[in-house]
């Protein structure tokens, strides 16, 4: 079988759950997670009474602008809520409200180290609640926890622009570093308040050098990890082109993914979009925003992941792929800013740093105290950890200095045999500074000194 004149197809949906402090259309707290009960953060709105009224939360509708603004979406002036209609038991108005086609964001751009992905449109819809299927009494029932019902969600959608399994993956975790940087989310794939979806399908030759998309797509959902979208993905590809091999053409479905059998199965032919028989919601009015409304929340933008990336690199030479794993935690980005700039004065090499970060050789500590406390204590630390580890102890200059004119002192004849001309003496001199000092440390910085002071 010869996959490579078949190209993967892909495109990624995400779903991120908001942290604000209520939920979506109602005053309800937004804490599903750590809920003591479940069914007690609700009221008539979100559980879908007759005559409950939704209200639109601001400051979800800010994050989401905030959100497309991160990813370099253009930002609608108009825009609406629609109702998207299905039925399941964790849906109980019998629709979610969603944007159907008029989404608050259009058209970004998240760059990988696979290539670029285009962002079709970031909207905001509510989650569903959560179904429970457990035993009780001996049955088997399924229970609801509408706790999560009507909790913010932005949906996050690409163009079909991912052509391998790891670019999707690489595609999902800068997402979720997006999100986290911008602190408008947990995005924990674990807990589920990021959860990922994958349309896939296989292009045939023809239709690549036609600029054609396969006439059909498969949409895989509970991807909960970053390795099930890559693994998901890698399934697909071959499954499909199997089938594209023998001249068919993939049903069009949804299907699941089974992790324990690393296989993904088949869960229903998929809806089209009429079938949602979608309308605006008449509960709630079309929204207008200013330009200095949008331009409000951009200010609020931090410094994202590819810019310190690109900045890093220019001023301290970190490579970019050595900053994609060093930015993964946000929290301590102050302190590696603080530590690449202690590296000049201390005469470590930025670079070498981050990479024994990346290969934990050296650990960064990161504590409680007070920020500058926490700054200079974790630079010494880094520092100290990263002489040890190079078998090289710190000294202090001045004594470093004194010892070093001792043996020019001591050492006369070793001293002119190097001033003229036998350079390999350099060595005898390092050692017996060593000896003196009584530990080893960096010879490169006893010759220079030694050099130095000879002349
Ligand atoms: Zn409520
Ligand atoms: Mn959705």
């Amino acid at each position: 079988m010869n996959t490579a004149e078949y190209t993967p197809v892909v495109g990624i949906e995400i779903h991120v759950e908001l942290a604000t402090a209520s939920k979506m259309f109602c005053g309800c707290k937004n804490d599903p997670f750590y809920a003591p009960q479940p069914n007690i953060y609700t009221c008539p709105v979100c559980l879908g009474m007759p005559g409950g009224l939704p209200v639109a939360n601001k400051k979800a509708i800010e994050w989401t602008i905030k959100i497309g603004l991160a990813l370099g979406c253009e930002i609608s002036l108009f825009s609406k809520f629609d109702r998207k209609h299905y039925f399941y038991p964790d849906l109980p108005k019998g629709y979610q409200i969603s944007q159907y086609d008029q989404p608050f964001c259009v058209m970004g751009l998240v760059k990988t180290e696979f290539g670029d992905v285009h962002i079709t449109r970031v909207h905001l819809e509510e989650d569903t609640g959560k179904l429970l299927h457990q035993t009780v009494h001996g049955k088997k029932v399924s229970l609801v926890d509408f706790n999560r019902s009507s909790v913010p969600l932005v949906e996050i959608v690409t163009e079909p622009d991912i052509h391998s399994p790891e670019q999707a993956k690489a595609y999902a975790k800068k997402i979720a570093q997006i999100i986290k940087y911008l602190e408008v989310s947990s995005a924990d794939m674990e807990k589920g308040s990021m959860r990922l979806e994958a349309n896939i399908s296989v292009q045939t030759p023809e239709e690549k050098s036609a600029n054609m998309l396969p006439p059909y797509k498969v949409e895989v959902k509970n991807l909960n990890s970053f390795r099930f979208i890559e693994r998901a993905i890698n399934y697909e590809v071959k499954r499909q082109t199997d089938i594209r091999q023998n001249g068919e053409i993939p049903t069009q479905e949804t299907r699941g993914w089974n992790e324990g059998k690393s296989e993904t199965f088949p869960q229903r032919t998929k809806e089209s979009a009429e079938d949602y028989r979608y309308f605006p919601d008449p509960d709630l009015p079309p929204l207008r925003f200013t330009k200095e409304f949008i331009e409000d929340i951009r200010r609020t933008l931090p410094e994202l992941p590819d810019a310190i990336s690109a900045r890093w690199k220019k001023m301290y030479g970190i490579q970019p792929e050595q900053s994609v794993i060093l930015l993964d935690n946000r929290s301590q980005i102050k302190t590696l800013e603080a530590l690449f700039v202690a590296c000049a004065s201390r005469e470590a090499d930025p670079q070498k740093v981050a990479s024994l970060l990346i290969n934990k050789k050296i650990t960064l500590k990161l504590s409680e105290a007070p920020e500058n406390v926490i700054l200079q204590d974790s630079v010494d630390d880094v520092i100290a950890q990263m002489h040890t580890v190079l078998q090289v102890d710190t000294i202090d200059e001045n004594e470093l200095e004194a010892v070093v004119q001792e043996v020019i002192t001591e050492q006369s004849k070793a001293v002119a045999d190097y001033t003229s001309g036998k350079q390999q003496v350099m060595g005898f001199l390092i050692g017996m500074v060593n000896k003196k000092i009584g530990k080893k440390i960096d010879t490169k910085k006893i010759s220079d000194l030694l050099q130095k002071q000879m002349e």
